[in-house]
């Protein structure tokens, strides 16, 4: 199939930079436990489970043998059974026994159901077991009927907070009787949601404990680095991991795939652009079409899966008039009906191509593809496994691609294979100290039951509960800290909703609600002009009212996206851990940033500028944390770089930076910024700062702190493999600085980096 593609490609051109040939691996397979309930074991055996693999019995047996798991293996390796075995054998066993399922979306929710509904229905002993959901659309009636009956109850953690823990005593025979907590998919929690799914987790546990009930958690998790360590965070209690995937697949050839440089148009600066993931992805898409191979090819916004869609369309229509109406965009969000339709006409090769966004990657039931093509680095590495691991049919060939976009990161793991193929060094972040998280998530605790010194302790959230008691938020009585009647913590906490005062994003024709933003984030995120994506729909924000805490936006679909330009200040308040290296220190600081946007810039999908707008934003202020690295300038005169190149060489080198960042932390450049300057009073030395965007800090900054040298050796590599000669966006330019991506010098950061990793590796 590679050869296919590659045929169809200008014989000018040479974008493959690498391809590996993953060999077939052989399923093992395990003995049924002893421990397992027959009943259990025939309803598996009837869903057709003849033998477990190796994973999911270890998994099983750590947790029937009553301590925490998690499971990190590949796509469709069959994770359920790692939590379904030890409920249904628990809950034939113990008549009152009661399990919880947490899904971070609907649809893998409402798939793990009827999964569950089909297993308890086959078998007299797992009948009495009733597993039902219990969320937002729910019916009343339903809800009372399963906290009286259902025994497995399907959630997510934002009903958890709000409707489960808040009304915890109606839900005392369930809690007190409560054996297992599953959580599915549990990379997905991170940043501040993942802090405040980790608080919430915290908040079950003590309840649990109030009456007497201390469950086991089961976790699944994409295949990350240290998924143990990443899941004891998150549920706040140790919890060993099971890393070695003994489920089978076929032979894959995984492909990498930087698109050329356009020949006719520049960017910003006369900066060399390259051809657009999507449109290159068209290209692929329709050769492999026409090979007859069932492809899917997944791009980050809706209106770029419908564009890739008509591009495979038209080139096809060149070859055969009947293959366009084989291929299809696929755009129905998150409706059941329509991912069941998908997945039947990709079953049935009905469909031969569809374009999707990212939004397929959770819960969707498509395997066995002939090809998967990823248009643009999804934004981590699981991510990107869990669309490759669509493809391949049993014992038959399969081929993975992933299209470069024109990103520091795309470019660095087209040219450093071993990043994607080898072992992941990105680990789920978060931050469950973060005060501005804890305070929130501190009152709701108070409100269930009153906090003991030492459960505050526990939180450690000593410092932050004396803020609230100053602010007479919470009270002391007796021996305990209680909330007033009168507040609502939990209606004012959304989990997914980011920290601090929110900004509602509205539609103005129909009244319509979005979504929300943090309003620190606001003036970059939804200032008037921006193009704002919704669940893949494309908006146009027309008016941003931060006193009213409100964005009003349009329906339009232009053609163009939108990046704010910011300049921002930044001043350290305290150094949390520092270490100098000869000439180099390095360090986590917390820090106060001033950001102002000043306006932004428009870009076709091609990669071409239309213009930039000026805009007068208010200036925002955020207490976070940063990681830090200061040189001398001796060090940087020796390493070759005059005084008059610092600025650039520092200014290129911070931009690559912030691009890498995601290849050690799961984060997406948005939610990180950074500062560089020849002369920083705070440090008086040459300085590259890299902060965390949320108030607080999400645990970013501490992830580049903890990984840097691998992080900035990295950004290092990027920087140099790329071909272009005096920067570009696809290693030192950056689509969001506050001055127009000048000066950059390109060289100067890599002599720069260059003699900080001796420094920082000399013992
Ligand atoms: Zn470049
Ligand atoms: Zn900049």
């Amino acid at each position: 199939m590679l050869n296919r593609v590659l045929v169809g490609t200008p014989a000018n051109e040479d974008p493959l930079t690498h391809y590996a040939e993953l060999p077939a691996r052989a399923a093992r397979f395990a003995d049924w436990p002893q421990w397992a309930h027959p009943a259990a074991v025939r309803a598996l055996d009837e869903a057709g489970v003849r033998r477990p693999w190796t994973h999911q019995a270890e998994a099983a047996s750590i947790a029937a043998s009553g301590r925490n798991v998690v499971v990190s293996t590949g796509t469709a390796s069959g994770k359920s059974l790692g939590y379904q075995l030890p409920i249904l054998t628990a809950l034939a066993v113990h008549p009152r026994a009661t399990a919880l399922y947490l899904a971070p979306t609907k649809a893998l929710g409402a798939d793990q159901l009827r999964s569950a509904q089909e297993l308890t229905d086959s078998e007299n002993d797992l009948r009495a077991i009733y597993p039902c959901s219990y969320d937002g659309d729910t019916p009343t009636e339903v809800r009372q009927w399963a906290r009286a009956n259902a025994r497995w109850i399907f959630t997510n953690p934002d009903m958890l907070h709000v409707g489960i823990l808040r009304g915890h005593e109606r839900w005392a025979p369930f809690l007190r009787n409560l054996r297992y907590v599953v959580i599915d998919e549990c990379h997905y929690y991170r940043g501040v949601f993942g802090s405040n799914v980790a608080l919430v987790v915290r908040r079950l546990r003590r309840l649990c404990a109030r009456y007497g009930a201390d469950p086991v958690f089961v976790l699944a998790s994409a295949t990350t680095s240290e998924p143990g360590a990443a899941a004891s965070r998150l549920i706040g209690a140790p919890c060993e991991e099971v890393v070695d995937d003994g489920s089978p697949h076929g032979p894959r050839t995984v492909a990498l795939w930087e698109p050329p440089l356009l020949q006719h148009v520049t960017g910003e600066n006369g900066a060399p652009i390259r051809r657009s993931a999507g449109s290159e992805a068209s290209r692929i898409m329709a050769d492999l079409v026409v090979e007859g191979a069932r492809t899917v090819t997944f791009v980050r916004s809706r209106r770029g899966a419908e564009l890739t869609a008509l591009g495979t369309q038209r080139l096809l229509a060149e070859v055969d008039p009947d293959l366009p109406e084989r291929v299809a965009a696929y755009r129905a969000g998150y409706l059941a009906e329509d991912r069941r339709e998908l997945e039947a006409a990709l079953a049935d090769g009905t469909l031969l191509g569809a374009a999707t966004t990212n939004a397929l990657e959770l819960g969707v039931d498509i395997a066995g593809l002939d090809a998967v093509v990823v248009a643009g680095f999804p934004g981590t590495v699981a991510s990107f496994w869990q669309q490759a691991g669509r493809s391949g049919r049993r014992g038959e060939g399969s081929l993975v691609l992933l299209v470069a976009r024109d990103d520091p990161l795309d470019t660095y793991l087209v040219h450093h294979p071993a990043a994607l193929l080898d072992k992941p060094v990105e680990a789920t972040v978060t931050d469950p100290t973060n005060p501005y998280v804890l305070g929130p998530q501190l009152l709701c605790a108070a409100m269930e039951l009153p906090l003991s010194d030492d459960e505050v302790r526990a939180f450690g959230a000593w410092d932050v509960l004396t803020e609230l008691a100053e602010h007479g938020l919470i009270r002391r009585r007796g021996h305990g800290w209680f909330v007033g009647a009168e507040t609502n913590p939990h209606a004012a906490l959304n989990i997914r909703g980011g920290i601090g005062m929110q900004v509602a994003i509205v539609d103005g024709g129909s009244g319509r609600m979005l979504g929300t933003s943090d309003a620190a984030k606001a003036p970059s995120t939804v200032y008037p002009g921006a193009v704002h994506i919704h669940q893949g729909e494309s908006f146009v924000v027309d008016e941003l009212d931060l006193d009213d805490g409100i964005a009003l936006v349009h329906p339009e679909n232009p053609d163009w996206t939108t990046s704010a330009r910011e300049v921002t200040d930044i001043v350290i308040e305290d150094w949390l851990e520092q270490s100098t290296f000869g000439e180099v220190t390095v360090g986590l600081v917390r820090v106060e940033v001033s950001n102002q946007v000043i306006g932004y810039l428009r870009k076709l999908h091609s990669g071409e500028i239309v213009d930039a707008v000026d805009l007068d934003m208010p200036v925002q202020r955020l207490d976070t944390r940063a990681v830090v690295y200061t040189v001398t300038p001796e060090l940087l005169m020796r390493a070759g770089i005059p005084p008059d190149r610092f600025p650039g060489s520092l200014h290129a080198a911070e931009h690559a930076a912030i691009g890498l960042l995601p290849l050690v932390a799961t984060c997406d450049r948005w939610d990180i910024g950074g500062v560089s300057t020849a002369l920083h009073r705070d440090t008086g030395l040459p300085t590259v700062f890299v902060y965390d965007g949320h108030q607080g800090g999400a645990g970013f900054a501490d992830r580049g702190h903890a990984e840097i040298v691998r992080w900035l050796d990295a950004t290092r590599e990027a920087i140099d493999s790329c071909e272009c000669t005096a920067g570009c966006p696809s290693c030192v330019q950056s689509p969001k600085c506050g001055n127009g991506n000048h000066p950059l010098d390109k060289d100067g950061a890599v002599l720069l980096l260059t003699a900080v990793l001796l420094e920082l590796r000399s013992p």
